[in-house]
């Protein structure tokens, strides 16, 4: 491997990246994998799809770039009008960035000033999950509950309170699914009490969890309750659809699943697919006349909205509509879940396997009946992700509880994959999830 003037996040190396087709990714030597996590949630619709090339190369051909605060461009308009029109109504404002901390920052921010603009002034607060990931930069990090990720950086920001995720698949009380759902929207309401509701601005929420909880999903009691209370308070709900957002659960919006209409949604990876950075917030019309009645938005980032990221953004768009890529995920998500759950019969070291479409995730631990995780030391999050890498297929993990132990892997392919590649995805992490055994001395 050769030396490197790249800074990357440890000293772990990869392979260099050859070409991209479909669900497939081939390295130098020739090595092909499986896109098993379409990277970080994000290449949505597959590599090198053609229609989407084919809009980039027109555009290129007409204009890359020309700054919002000098020109209006048709990609950014044309890519407004196209999410306005999948989203519920009247949130139908877009508001253009490259990534999805930038997403995050901007909910964050717009809903602040709405709140000095409305006469809520004394509104500042966002109660967020933990666990949950939010982003990496220091706004993001206030409202994440991750502590490997926050912990060194929590001196720079302004800590916002948490309430627990609802990790419901761990209780063990004699507690209804649904009750369990409404116990933990409970928790919102109590906390904003005890905050004092006057200082609450809004809640924020990943509606199917991504990687700090392993594609968690709520039972169905919690979403609308959660949104009655946020409205009970006059507390805005944002929506980090980050990774969830743009179908790959199966609906444009994973928050559309229980019909609960947001504030204000972030948006970005699958979103842009991989093909540009790209990155939204998507804000009630009310809430942005408001905003803008009293000056603007105090916002912004300079790549924001550029006509060449756009034109991606709403080929993706087109693409998703054009090969029902939602019923596609929505089918495939099946199939998939069924994939893992006939793994959980083969072995019992698979605690959990969850999620909504292709937003799909397995947890390993050591005893199925208490949830208790696998031994810290042995990494498995880590030593798991490399065993399926030699197999070539390319999973995502993170430490389930909190970032400090448990491990779970996201099984999130693109929403182009196929049966007979979701049954070859299976059969590797079989095949992975034997040698794991075998190197741990774990029974199956
Ligand atoms: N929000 C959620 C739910 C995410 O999953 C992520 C990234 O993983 C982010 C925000 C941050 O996005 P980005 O890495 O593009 O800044």
């Amino acid at each position: 491997m050769r030396t490197s003037n790249l800074f990357y996040q440890s000293r772990a190396r990869r392979p260099e990246v050859e070409r991209a087709e479909g669900i497939y990714i081939w390295d130098k030597s020739g090595q092909r994998f499986i896109d098993g996590s379409s990277g970080a949630m994000v290449s949505n619709i597959g590599h090198s799809n053609p229609q989407v090339l084919a809009a980039m190369k027109a555009q290129m051909d007409s204009a890359t770039f020309a700054y919002r605060l000098h020109f209006e461009n048709a990609p950014a308009e044309n890519l407004a009008t196209a999410i306005a029109e999948r989203t519920p109504e009247g949130l139908n404002k877009v508001f253009f960035v490259s990534g999805g901390s930038e997403a995050v920052e901007s909910c964050v921010k717009f809903a602040r000033q709405w709140a000095v603009a409305s006469g809520n002034d004394s509104r500042w607060k966002v109660i967020s999950r933990f666990p949950s990931y939010h982003g990496s930069t220091l706004g993001a990090l206030a409202i994440t509950g991750y502590g490997p990720l926050t912990d060194a950086f929590a001196p720079l920001y302004k800590e916002m309170p948490k309430i627990p995720a609802p990790t419901c698949y761990l209780d063990r009380d004699n507690l209804s699914d649904h009750d369990r759902g409404l116990k933990y929207a409970e928790m919102l309401r109590d906390e904003i009490i005890a905050q004092g509701p006057e200082t609450v601005l809004a809640f924020a929420m990943e509606p199917v969890g991504g990687a700090s909880t392993g594609a968690l999903v709520a039972p169905d009691s919690y979403y609308g309750r959660v949104r009655e209370i946020c409205d009970e308070f006059g507390v805005l709900l944002i929506m980090d659809e980050v990774m969830s957002g743009a179908g790959r659960t199966g609906a444009f919006l994973a928050s559309d699943h229980w019909a609960v209409r947001p504030d204000l949604v972030a948006l970005s990876k699958g979103f842009g697919a991989g093909y540009a950075p790209l990155g939204a917030m998507i804000a009630d019309e009310a809430m942005v006349d408001t905003v803008l009645n009293a000056g603007g938005f105090a916002h912004g980032h300079t790549y924001a909205g550029n006509p060449l990221a756009c034109s991606a953004g709403l080929a993706v768009l087109q693409e998703i509509d054009r090969l029902d890529l939602m019923a596609n995920a929505r089918a495939m998500g099946d199939v998939l879940m069924a994939g893992l759950e006939g793994l959980m019969d083969r072995y019992a070291f698979i605690g959990d396997a969850r999620g909504k479409g292709l937003l799909t995730a397995f947890e390993l631990v050591s005893d199925r009946e208490t949830m208790a995780p696998l031994p810290k030391t042995w990494n498995a999050y880590e030593r798991f992700v490399e065993l399926c890498y030699d197999r070539n297929l390319i999973t995502y993990s993170r430490r389930t509880r909190g970032g400090v132990e448990g491990d779970h892997f996201l099984v999130c392919p693109p929403m182009i994959v196929t049966k007979p590649q979701i049954d070859e995805i299976v059969s590797i992490l079989d095949d992975s999830l034997s040698a794991f055994a075998r190197e741990f001395g774990l029974e199956h």
